[in-house]
């Protein structure tokens, strides 16, 4: 990403850093920690560079259908709601 990128929604310079990202998936709520990202200092608006947010799109995926197959297996009820946090 551009070192000179600023935030369009108030024109600052932003800076380096790591985020949490969270997915609501059906009846569970994937929360991704460590996210490499650009911050705005001023507003707190997150950018996520499209490479990186793809691998965590991957991931939540992969996550998500393991969680599925085991669900299945121990035949959790279907209105529990389940929280997953992965550090990436
Ligand atoms: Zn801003």
């Amino acid at each position: 990403m551009d070192i000179s990128f600023k935030c369009p929604e108030c024109g600052q310079q932003v800076k380096d850093g790591l985020i949490e990202m969270i997915f609501d998936l059906r009846d569970t709520r994937v929360t991704v920690g460590n996210v490499p990202a650009k911050v705005c200092p001023n507003c707190g608006q997150e950018f996520v560079d499209g490479y990186v947010a793809e691998n965590v799109n991957r991931l939540v995926d992969r996550v998500t259908e393991d969680v599925e197959s085991y669900a299945k297996k121990v035949l959790r009820p279907a209105t529990v709601s389940r929280q997953i946090a992965i550090t990436v």
